[in-house]
C-alpha cells in the first residue's frame, strides 16, 4: 500500500530573467510504513518538493496522493519539519513542541505534559519554559524534530532535521526517529546529505540529479529491520516498547 505517491511533479519559479526549472517530472512513492530517503545536491529542489508535498506550494504539474486520494496542495496532512526550525518567538519552547498535538485536538495540558517528557529526552530538560531565542539553531532544531515526532500524522516529512547536530547529539536523535517509526509504524521521507545517514536509517534512498531535479537513482538498503533491533536493545529506548 502507498502511503504517499508523486506522480510527474514539476515546478519553476519566476526569476528575473524568466522562469527556473527546479522540478523536473519527479515520480516517487513512500510505502506504508517504509522509510524512504532523498538525497541530492544543494539547491537541488529537495526543499521545494517538501512544500509541494505539504501543500504550501501548488506545483506547475504532477500530483500528490496520500492513501490513494488526490491531496494535491493541501495542508495540514503531514507531520513535516522544515529544513530552518520555523518556531513560534512568543511561545515557551514546551508550546511549541506540543504544537502538533495540539493542532490536532489533543487537550492543551496533556500535550504539554508529554512535550515536556519528550524535551528532557532530547536533552532539553531545564528549557521548557523558556523562549526559543535563548537557544542554540541545534537545541531550536530537536524542538522542530519533537514538534514533528508528537504529531499523529502517520506520514512524517524530515528535511535535513539533524544537520546543525554535533556527532553524539545526531546519533541520538536518529535513534529516536528509528525508536518512534518502529513503534507507530509511521512512513517517512527523510532528506540529507550525508549517504551514511541514509544507508544506516532507510529502507529505501531516491537520489536527485541538480537543478532541475529529477530522480536518477533508487536504492534498495538490504537489511534495514535488523538495524533497528540493535538501536532499541540500548536500555535508553525500552521504555518506549
Ligand atoms: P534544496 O532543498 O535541494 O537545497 P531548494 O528547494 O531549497 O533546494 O531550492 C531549489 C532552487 O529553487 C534553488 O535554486 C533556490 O534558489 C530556488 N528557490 C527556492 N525557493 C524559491 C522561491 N520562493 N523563489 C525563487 N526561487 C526559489
Ligand atoms: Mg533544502
Amino acid at each position: 500500500m502507498k502511503k504517499l505517491e508523486l506522480t510527474g511533479i514539476g515546478h519553476y519559479f519566476q526569476g528575473k530573467k524568466g522562469s527556473v526549472p527546479v522540478l523536473d517530472h519527479i515520480d516517487l512513492h513512500v510505502n506504508q510504513g517504509e522509510f524512504v530517503s532523498l538525497i541530492g545536491p544543494s539547491g537541488s529542489g529537495k526543499s521545494t518538493l517538501f512544500h509541494i508535498i505539504g501543500g504550501l506550494i501548488q506545483p506547475k504539474s504532477g500530483d500528490v496522493h496520500l492513501d490513494g486520494v488526490k491531496v494535491t496542495g493541501e495542508k495540514g496532512l503531514i507531520a513535516y519539519m522544515p529544513q530552518q526550525p520555523a518556531l513560534f518567538p512568543w511561545r515557551s519552547i514546551e508550546s511549541n513542541a506540543a504544537l502538533g498535538l495540539e493542532v490536532a485536538g489533543q487537550d492543551r495540558s496533556e500535550a504539554l505534559a508529554k512535550a515536556r517528557e519528550w524535551l528532557v529526552k532530547v536533552g532539553l530538560g531545564g528549557y521548557e519554559r523558556e523562549l526559543p531565542h535563548v537557544l542554540s539553531g541545534g537545541m531550536q532544531q530537536r524542538v522542530s524534530f519533537l514538534r514533528a515526532l508528537l504529531s499523529p500524522q502517520e506520514l512524517m516529512l524530515l528535511d535535513e532535521p539533524f544537520g546543525s547536530l554535533d556527532a553524539l547529539t545526531r546519533q541520538d536523535m536518529q535513534a529516536w526517529l528509528l525508536a518512534i517509526w518502529e513503534q507507530n509504524k509511521r512512513s517517512i521521507l527523510f532528506v540529507t546529505h550525508s549517504i551514511e545517514e541514509a544507508l544506516f536509517l532507510s529502507d529505501r534512498i531516491y537520489v536527485l540529479s541538480n537543478k532541475p531535479a529529477c530522480v536518477v537513482e533508487e536504492l534498495t538498503v538490504p537489511f534495514p529491520r535488523p538495524r533497528v533491533e540493535t538501536v532499541l536493545q540500548d536500555p535508553k529506548f525500552q521504555e518506549l516498547r
